[in-house]
C-alpha cells in the first residue's frame, strides 16, 4: 500500500540551482501517489516551508517541515581559513515535531547563519546547547556527505564509535538513514549503516533525497547542475549526481530500489518513515489565520480616534472643513476604515513618513493605490487630493472585500536606509524583520545559461538575448532563430523558466509585527552576505499568507535630485521654495513648462527622458497637468501596440463635443482620456455606473485587471453585459464594448499611480524650467550614472550656459553653478582620481583669497597622483599652468573644446541621426579615433569613431571597397549615410559613395 511509505528527505527550488521541484507539485505529486504525509528539507535553509505546508493543507496532506543543515564538528575553525574548501562540511537531516520543534528549528536556522561561511552552519556546540529541547527534533543520520558515512566509509572504527555516541546522546529521536541511488557506493555503506543500527539498536528510515518530481526530469535537473557550477554539459569532469533516480518515487519504486538488501530493511524502513511522520504532525496556527495580524501603534490609546482627530485637522489646515464633498468622503472613509480595522496601520505608516520628513529626508508624494483614499491625503500620507484628481477609494480598501492594503512610499535615496533603523528602534528590533526577495530564472537568464553550458560563443548569445527582449519583463518573446537552430534548448528553457536562482533581501519590504507574536520565531532570519544584511527568510506571498503588517519605503533618486536643488536655490538666493505646495496648472509660467515639455525638451525631466515619452510629448503637445499624466499612461509598450496614442491625437484635434461613443453614458466617464480607456479606474467605474455592479464585482474587475486573469475577467461578460443593456445600449453596442474592455484591460493602467508620479514629473520639469543652472547641477550631484553626465552638459550648453572646466580657486568638491552665473563649473572631485576626500582637504585648505600658487596647493594635497590630474583637468590655468586638452576631455568626459560647433550649425537640417530601431541615417563627425582591424575571415576592415556632438558618437565600420578613405586623419569632418545597424552599433561602408568629406586631414 502506498501511504505505508513517506518521503522524509526532499529538495525543492529553494535549494537553489540544485532542486528543480517546485513545492507545488510535488505535494501534488505525493497526493497522486497516494502518500499521506511529505516532507521538505532544503539545503541550510527553510524559505520553502510556508508554501509547502500550505500546499500539503489544501490537498490534506500531513506536512513535515524539516532542513537538511550543514554541519561542522566546530564551526570556529572558519575564522582560521580562508577557502571555502579549506574544511569540510556534512550534511545533516533534521525535522521538527510539532509546533514546538517548528520554533526549535527556525532558531536553529537563524543561529546557523550567525556562522555562516558561505554555508550557514551548525556544530556540536551549538546543537549540544539546545539541551532539552533536543526532544522536539528528528535527526537522521544523513546521506554520503554526512559526518557519520563518512566514519563509516573511512574504516575508522574508533571514529565511528565516537559519532554514533554523540549524535545518540545529543538527539533522542536520532535514525540511521538509508537511499539508494543504483551504485555500489550506495550498497556498501548501507551495508554497513545497517550492520551499525543493529549493532547499537538504532532504528533506520529509507528516504530517496529527491531534487525533482517526475523521473523524466532527471535530464533538466542535470542541466541545472551545469548551470550551477557554470560548466560545459559535454564536460565529463563535471560536477553530477552519482547513479540516478533522485525523483518522488512510488512506493512501488522504493522497494524494488531497497530490494538487494532484503524485505526486513525496506519492510521497517519504510514502517519507520511512516511513524516519524506520525510522531511529526505539525500545525503553526499563525501560518492558518486568515485574518490580519496587525501590530498596535504605541503612541496613542485609540487609534480610530486619533486618525480621525488627524483628519479634521487636515480638513481645517487645507480649509476644506465647510466643503461638503470633502466632508462626505472623509466620513465614508472612516467609516470603511474603522470596520476594517486598519487605523493602527495607517498611523505606524503616517509615523514613518513624518520621521523622515522632520529628519530631512525627502518623502515622495505618493504612489499607487493609497493616492486614492482622502484620509490618507488629510494625514500627510500623501500628497495627492483624490478628490481634485478623481482618485478612488474602493481601489486603496473595497469596503465589501478588505485586503490588507498595499502602502509603498518613495524616500530620497541617499538616506531611506535610516528608515529601516528607526521603525526598528521604535517597534523593538524583535518585532522587526526584511523581506526575503528570490530571484528567478527568466526565458532569457535560462537561454544565457544553457547556450554558455551549450558553449554558444558570447556574441551569438548576446545577440540571440537581445531578440527576446519584449518591451517588458514579463513580456519575453522567444524568437525563431532560437526555435530554428535549437530546438532542443527550447524544451529546457521552458523547464528551467521560474526555477529559484539567487536569494537577496527584498528592496523595500519590512515586517512590523505585535510584540505578542514573537516574529522571530515564526520568521527565521538569514544573512546575506553580499549586501551584508540580516534578512527573514520568507518571501513576500508568504509574509502576506500570515496576515503579517509589511511597510515598503523604496528609494527613490529623483526626490534627492528636487531636495538639492532646492538646497542650491536657496544658496543663490536665500529663498527656500517648497515644490510641494506647486499646484499644477495654477502656478505661475506653468504655460512655458508644458511648452518646454511639447518641444521634447524632456532631460533630467522625471518619467519622461528617453525616446518613447519624448516622442510622447512632442506628439501629444502637451498644455495642462492631466494631459502629462496621460502621456506617462499612453506611451507604454503595450498601449503602443494597441494604437491608443492614435486614438488619443486624433480625438483630441476632433475636439470633445464630436468624440462619439457607443453610449452617451461613456462620455464622463471617458472624455477626461479623449474616449479612450487608459485607466483601470474607469473600467471599474463602467462595471460600477453603466453595468450597475456590487462593490465586490467592482472588485473583481479591479483584481482580474491587475493580476492579467483572464478568466476572472470572462466571469464579469454576463452581468457586464446585460447591465449596460439595462442602461440603454444597444445589445450590439454593449458586446462591443465589452470586446474594447477585454483588449484594453491587459493595457490599462493604475490611474492612482499615474497622478502621483506625474506630480513628480511637473515638480522636476518646473525647476528645470524655471532654475536651469541648479536643476542640472542637483541632476549631475545626483544621478549616479556617468554615461548620463554628457547628456546632462549637452543640455545645458544648449540651454545657452557654458561648461568650465575645474578651478582650484573657484570649483567646490561637486559640480556646481559657477560664481559669475554662466554656467556649470566641474567639481575637484569630478576628476578622476581626485576623490570627495581629496576634495574636502583642498576646499579646507583653501585662503580666504584662494590659492595664489600651485605649491601652496601642493602643500595642501600631499598627494602627487591628485595634483598631476588637476593639473590636466585645468584645475590649475589659473596660474598659468595649461593643459593637455585630450587628457582633459578623458579625464572629465566632457570637451570644452567642440570643434563641431560650426558643422553643427550648418549641417543640422541634412543630418539624420541614429536611433534604436535602426534605418536609414545621415551622419556628420569629426573622426576621433581609427583602428585598423580583421575578421576571421581575413578580411580587412577599418572602424571610425566620429563625433556629432558631445553626447553623440558614432562607429563606422570601412571595408576594402573604400580603402582610399582610409588615409583620412584624425580631426577630418564627413558626412556619412546608410542603414544604421542596430546589433553591431555601427554603420557598415562598402561603398565610397557614402562617405563625402567635408574637412581633409591626410
Ligand atoms: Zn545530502
Ligand atoms: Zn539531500
Amino acid at each position: 500500500m502506498s501511504s505505508d511509505y513517506v518521503h522524509l528527505h526532499n529538495h525543492s527550488t529553494f535549494s537553489i540551482l540544485d532542486g528543480l521541484a517546485d513545492v507545488h507539485a510535488y505535494v501534488r505529486r505525493a497526493k497522486a501517489l497516494g502518500q499521506g504525509a511529505m516532507a521538505l528539507t532544503d539545503h541550510g535553509v527553510l524559505c520553502g516551508l510556508p508554501s509547502f505546508y500550505n500546499a500539503c493543507r489544501r490537498e490534506e496532506i500531513e506536512p513535515v517541515l524539516g532542513c537538511e543543515m550543514y554541519f561542522v564538528p566546530d564551526s570556529s575553525i572558519r575564522l582560521t581559513k580562508t577557502k571555502e574548501n579549506e574544511f569540510e562540511k556534512f550534511h545533516v537531516g533534521i525535522l521538527a515535531i510539532g509546533e514546538a520543534g517548528y520554533q526549535v528549528l527556525s532558531q536553529l536556522s537563524t543561529e546557523s547563519f550567525k556562522r555562516h561561511y558561505f554555508k550557514p552552519l551548525v556544530d556540536r556546540e551549538l546543537l549540544e546547547s539546545l539541551g532539552d529541547d533536543a526532544r522536539h527534533l528528528v535527526v537522521f543520520s544523513g546521506c554520503a556527505a554526512s559526518v557519520l558515512s563518512r566514519a563509516v566509509m573511512s574504516g575508522d572504527r574508533e571514529k565511528v564509535r565516537e559519532e554514533m555516541y554523540w549524535w545518540k546522546e545529543t538527539f533522542p529521536n536520532f535514525y540511521i538513514e538509508l537511499m539508494h541511488h543504483d551504485t555500489d557506493f550506495d550498497y556498501e555503506l548501507n551495508t554497513k549503516l545497517i550492520a551499525l543500527a543493529k549493532k547499537y539498536r538504532i532504528p533506520w528510515v529509507v528516504t530517496n533525497d529527491p531534487h525533482y518530481v517526475m523521473a523524466e526530469d532527471e535530464c533538466y535537473h542535470d542541466t541545472l547542475l551545469a548551470i550551477q557550477t557554470a560548466s560545459d554539459i559535454d564536460d565529463p569532469n563535471r560536477f553530477r549526481f552519482d547513479g540516478t533516480g533522485y525523483h518522488l518515487k512510488s512506493y512501488a519504486e522504493m522497494r524494488k530500489a531497497f530490494k538487494k538488501y532484503g524485505t526486513e530493511v525496506w519492510m521497517r524502513g519504510a514502517q519507520t518513515s511512516v511513524e516519524i511522520a506520525k510522531m511529526c504532525k505539525t500545525r503553526i496556527p499563525a501560518w492558518e489565520v486568515r485574518t490580519w495580524q496587525l501590530p498596535k501603534f504605541p503612541d496613542v490609546e485609540d487609534a480610530f480616534a486619533e486618525l480621525k482627530r488627524l483628519a479634521a485637522i487636515g480638513l481645517k489646515e487645507r480649509q476644506l472643513h465647510r466643503n461638503l464633498e470633502y466632508l462626505e468622503r472623509t466620513k465614508h472613509e472612516l467609516k470603511v476604515i474603522k470596520r476594517v480595522g486598519i487605523a493602527d496601520f495607517l498611523l505606524i505608516t503616517r509615523d514613518s513618513i513624518e520621521w523622515a520628513k522632520q529628519q530631512g529626508i525627502p518623502v515622495g508624494p505618493g504612489r499607487g493605490s493609497v493616492c486614492g483614499t482622502l484620509v490618507g491625503y488629510l494625514i500627510g500620507i500623501h500628497k495627492i487630493d483624490p478628490i481634485r484628481y478623481n482618485l478612488r477609494f474602493e481601489r486603496f480598501l473595497n469596503p465589501e472585500r478588505p485586503r490588507m492594503p498595499d502602502i509603498d512610499t518613495d524616500f530620497g535615496k541617499i538616506r531611506r536606509s535610516e528608515l529601516f533603523t528607526y521603525v526598528s528602534d521604535k517597534y523593538g528590533e524583535d518585532n522587526v524583520v526584511h523581506v526575503a526577495a528570490y530571484g528567478q530564472m527568466k526565458l532569457k537568464s535560462a537561454f544565457q545559461s544553457l547556450a554558455k553550458a551549450h558553449g554558444i560563443d558570447y556574441p551569438t548569445r548576446i545577440r540571440i538575448s537581445k531578440q527576446m527582449e519584449g518591451g517588458s519583463e514579463d513580456n519575453e518573446i522567444l524568437p525563431p532563430e532560437i526555435t530554428e537552430k535549437y530546438p532542443d534548448m527550447v524544451d529546457y528553457m521552458l523547464r528551467l523558466h521560474g526555477v529559484k536562482k539567487s536569494v537577496s533581501a527584498h528592496p523595500a519590504g519590512v515586517i512590523i509585527a505585535e510584540p505578542s507574536l514573537n516574529i522571530k520565531q515564526l520568521v527565521p532570519e538569514m544573512y546575506i552576505p553580499s549586501t551584508k544584511r540580516w534578512v527573514g527568510q520568507y518571501e513576500l506571498e508568504a509574509i502576506e499568507h500570515m496576515g503579517l503588517m509589511k511597510q515598503d519605503f523604496l528609494g527613490l533618486r529623483t526626490l534627492d535630485t528636487i531636495d538639492e536643488c532646492v538646497k542650491l536655490i536657496e544658496r543663490r538666493t536665500g529663498e527656500r521654495i517648497d515644490p510641494d505646495s506647486w499646484v499644477p496648472d495654477e502656478e505661475e509660467g506653468d504655460d512655458e513648462v508644458y511648452k518646454m515639455l511639447a518641444e521634447g525638451k524632456c532631460s533630467g525631466v522625471f518619467q519622461m527622458e528617453g525616446d518613447t515619452n519624448e516622442r510622447g510629448c512632442r506628439e501629444v503637445e502637451p498644455t495642462c497637468f492631466e494631459d502629462v499624466v496621460n502621456i506617462t499612461s499612453l506611451y507604454r509598450t503595450g498601449p503602443i501596440l494597441a494604437g491608443f496614442p492614435k486614438a488619443f491625437i486624433k480625438n483630441r484635434q476632433i475636439g470633445k463635443k464630436r468624440i462619439r461613443y457607443l453610449h452617451e453614458s461613456l462620455r464622463p466617464i471617458l472624455e477626461p482620456t479623449w474616449g479612450v480607456i487608459l485607466y483601470q479606474e474607469q473600467v471599474m467605474d463602467i462595471g460600477q455606473h453603466l453595468a450597475g455592479f456590487t462593490m465586490s464585482q467592482v472588485d473583481d474587475i479591479k483584481e482580474a485587471i491587475k493580476h492579467k486573469n483572464a478568466k476572472l475577467m470572462a466571469s464579469l461578460k454576463k452581468g457586464l453585459i446585460e447591465g449596460c443593456v439595462r442602461k440603454g445600449f444597444t445589445q450590439e453596442n454593449a458586446e462591443l464594448l465589452w470586446k474594447q474592455i477585454e483588449g484594453y484591460q491587459l493595457y490599462s493602467y493604475n490611474r492612482s499611480h499615474a497622478v502621483a508620479y506625474t506630480f513628480l514629473t511637473y515638480q522636476t520639469a518646473r525647476l528645470k524650467k524655471l532654475y536651469p543652472l541648479e536643476f542640472f547641477t542637483a541632476l549631475l550631484r545626483t544621478v549616479d550614472s556617468k554615461d548620463r553626465r554628457p547628456k546632462y552638459l549637452k543640455d545645458v550648453v544648449d540651454a545657452g550656459y557654458k561648461v568650465f572646466p575645474p578651478c582650484i580657486n573657484r570649483s567646490d568638491v561637486l559640480a556646481g553653478p559657477d560664481p559669475s552665473g554662466e554656467g556649470i563649473r566641474f567639481g575637484l572631485s569630478d576628476c578622476l582620481r581626485v576623490g570627495p576626500k581629496m576634495g574636502d582637504r583642498l576646499l579646507e585648505g583653501r585662503p580666504e583669497g584662494g590659492y595664489k600658487s600651485l605649491e601652496e596647493v601642493v602643500a595642501a594635497a600631499r598627494n602627487k597622483g591628485a595634483i598631476d590630474a588637476l593639473t590636466a583637468a585645468g584645475a590649475f590655468e589659473c596660474f598659468g599652468v595649461s593643459c593637455d586638452k585630450e587628457q582633459q576631455e578623458t579625464l572629465l568626459g566632457w570637451p570644452f573644446y567642440d570643434p563641431m560647433v560650426k558643422w553643427r550649425k550648418k549641417y543640422r537640417g541634412e543630418v539624420f541621426l541614429p536611433d534604436d530601431h535602426g534605418g536609414e541615417c545621415v551622419i556628420v563627425g569629426e573622426i576621433m579615433k581609427m583602428d585598423k582591424g580583421k575578421t576571421k575571415n581575413n578580411k580587412p576592415y577599418m572602424t571610425w569613431k566620429i563625433r556629432w556632438s558631445p553626447a553623440h558618437t558614432y562607429d563606422i565600420r570601412l571595408w576594402a571597397e573604400t580603402e582610399r578613405l582610409w588615409k583620412l586623419k584624425k580631426g577630418s569632418v564627413v558626412m556619412v549615410s546608410g542603414e544604421w545597424e542596430v546589433r553591431w552599433h555601427n554603420l557598415s561602408i562598402g561603398n565610397p559613395r557614402q562617405v563625402r568629406v567635408l574637412k581633409r586631414v591626410e
